[in-house]
């Protein structure tokens, strides 16, 4: 398992848990806004397996959770283990991803693995490739799966300038009903392309602009909150 980064204690991440945060290396996404940016392509600076555990087993009753994020966890080849070994230690698990692969979310599904999962729905399909150098269609299938499951889990949009009120309801259309679905403010990464300099540094909506956009969505996602 590659592991990059390790924040040691948030109480915001993981709903109602307190919790450390683990950072895989490398994602199959390229969202112009990643706030990870090292880890796309992973910056080779492991944190090994043993040091991750002997933390782990220190703050056993103290931390509740831990949250499994990235890069993309579910490239990963070797997930399924280590969130078992986590689980082991008496730890509930939050796993965040871009829903690229639906087939691993089944596996951890079906080995009861994860309590809690957010996963990004970026842009409308049809703007997917735009915004994250990839294609949005795995995305819908692996939330599908997540709602089948009745496992707690959040579908959650960051609200970057480029998408307008017409792409959200169309996200929101193209979205089953969702148990919960959060609109994330738009924050100007320190790291970014040269070349994607324009569209990082457009004007973010305003909080109030992204309340009034969840009050125009609740008409087709009853859930959504900012
Ligand atoms: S999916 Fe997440 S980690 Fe991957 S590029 Fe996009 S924002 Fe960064």
């Amino acid at each position: 398992m590659l592991i990059e980064g390790i924040v040691k204690s948030s109480l915001i991440d993981f709903p109602k848990t307190l919790s450390c945060i683990l950072f895989t290396s490398i994602c199959n996404f390229d969202c112009f806004y990643c706030h990870n940016r090292d880890l796309i392509k992973g910056s080779g600076s492991i944190i090994s397996e043993d040091e991750i555990f002997s933390f782990l087993k220190k703050r056993q009753g103290l931390l509740d959770g831990v949250v499994i994020t990235g890069g993309e966890p579910t490239l990963q080849k070797d997930l399924i283990p280590f969130m078992s070994k986590i689980k082991a230690l008496g730890y509930k698990i939050k796993l965040d991803t871009n829903g690229s692969k639906p087939e691993v979310v089944k596996n951890v599904l079906e080995e009861n693995l994860c309590d809690y999962f957010a996963v990004d729905y970026k842009a409308p399909q049809d703007r997917y490739f735009e915004i994250c150098s990839f294609p949005g269609t795995k995305v819908l299938e692996t939330i599908n799966i997540l709602l089948e499951s009745n496992v707690d889990f959040e579908a959650r949009t960051t609200v970057v300038p480029q998408l307008t009120l017409e792409d959200l309801i169309t996200m929101a259309k193209e979205l089953p009903k969702l148990p919960k679905y959060v609109l994330n403010k738009y924050v100007k990464p320190k790291k970014f392309l040269e070349k994607d300099m324009e569209r990082i540094n457009a004007k973010p909506y305003s909080p109030d602009e992204i309340k009034e956009m969840a009050n125009v969505l609740r008409k087709y996602q009853p859930y959504v909150i900012t």
